[in-house]
């Protein structure tokens, strides 16, 4: 087996380490469960499998569907997180905490017994309370979101998908619930319909394997993208912000995630997976069949693979 060691080794590599990906994942991706609590979801091809993997010098490589647009949903939390951790600094943690859950993403009751401040910011009473720092501070709090999405991934053609965002607003009202609970201890300051339309919106947008993984590469570059070279975070935020994917990125198996894979990575619900190595790469995977936890099946073992193949990990 050989190891990934530099950038410079990557050509060698990591074409080959996708192929065997692709091959040994494929028993996997009727095994999953795709999402189908937000209707629109479910209409997915759960065969559907892509894989993209970009070093900062800017070199991209990928595989299987790795351009066809998906459903972000929660991937989208870590650029409304970026925005609102560059805007209130440390105070933000007065308003969401930084420690892993241990109970669903869209749970009530862990928010009545800490009085409406949520556990962190990728649960979706964090990621609510985070949009509503950004309802605060921008006239256009979504656009806001969308275009730094855009622009973080190079991609100005970037959009919402409208189905999506409107089935995630019929049957959003756990996500309503958890708004209006946290607004009756004052950790929500605009409209909650505002914050919603926001929060929705984000989580709505669309974006192929390749969008996300460009999109992911200042995190892997102590808060610069590396192919604009402009500044996102402090490095020490990258550092926090990376931390808080390890920990806390995965759903209430981010232990498991780490134990397996080894990166700070991002999943959401659509079935995509984003994860760094800082210093190296990013590496985004997409498919749509999710295990018990909501985490994508294939996609972790894909990801799972792609650090024992190549030996990078953060460990
Ligand atoms: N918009 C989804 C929700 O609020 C996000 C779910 C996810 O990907 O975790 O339920």
């Amino acid at each position: 087996m050989a190891y990934l060691n530099s950038l410079e080794e990557a050509n060698q590599i990591i074409p080959s380490v996708l192929d065997e990906i692709k091959t040994e994942i494929a028993p996997l991706l009727n095994k999953g469960k795709v999402a189908n609590y937000i209707p629109e979801l479910g209409k997915v091809d759960p065969m559907k499998f892509g894989m993209a993997v970009r070093l900062l010098d800017g070199t991209t490589y990928q595989i299987g569907d790795s351009q066809t647009n998906f459903s972000v949903q929660s991937i989208s939390k870590v650029f409304s997180l970026t925005k609102a951790f560059g805007v209130l600094k440390d105070d933000l943690w007065k308003r969401v905490g930084k420690e892993p859950s241990g109970n669903p993403f869209n749970s009530l009751i862990q928010l009545e017994n800490e009085n409406g401040k949520p556990r962190n910011p990728f649960i979706n009473a964090g990621a609510i309370v985070v949009a509503d720092v950004i309802c605060s501070h921008y006239d256009e709090p979504l656009n806001t979101i969308l275009d730094f999405i855009r622009e973080l991934a190079n991609n100005k053609q970037l959009k919402m998908n409208i189905g999506v965002l409107q089935s995630e607003k019929k049957f959003g009202n756990r996500n309503a619930a958890l708004a209006h609970f946290m607004k009756s201890y004052d950790n929500i300051e605009s409209d909650v319909n505002e914050v919603l339309d926001c929060y929705f919106g984000h989580c709505s947008m669309e974006m192929n394997c390749v969008d996300l993984a460009t999109a992911f590469l200042f995190l892997s570059n102590h808060g610069v993208h590396p192919i604009s070279g402009k500044k996102y975070l402090s490095a020490s935020q990258a550092k926090r912000l990376n931390a808080l994917l390890l920990t806390c990125g995965t759903y209430d198996s981010a232990g498991e995630f780490a134990f397996k894979v080894g990166m700070p990575g991002k999943s959401g619900v659509g079935g995509g997976i984003v994860a760094i190595i800082p210093g190296l790469l990013s590496v985004s995977v997409w498919s749509p069949g999710l295990d018990k936890h909501g985490n994508s099946l294939a996609g972790t073992k894909a990801l799972e693979l792609f650090t024992t193949k190549t030996a990078v990990s953060i460990f």
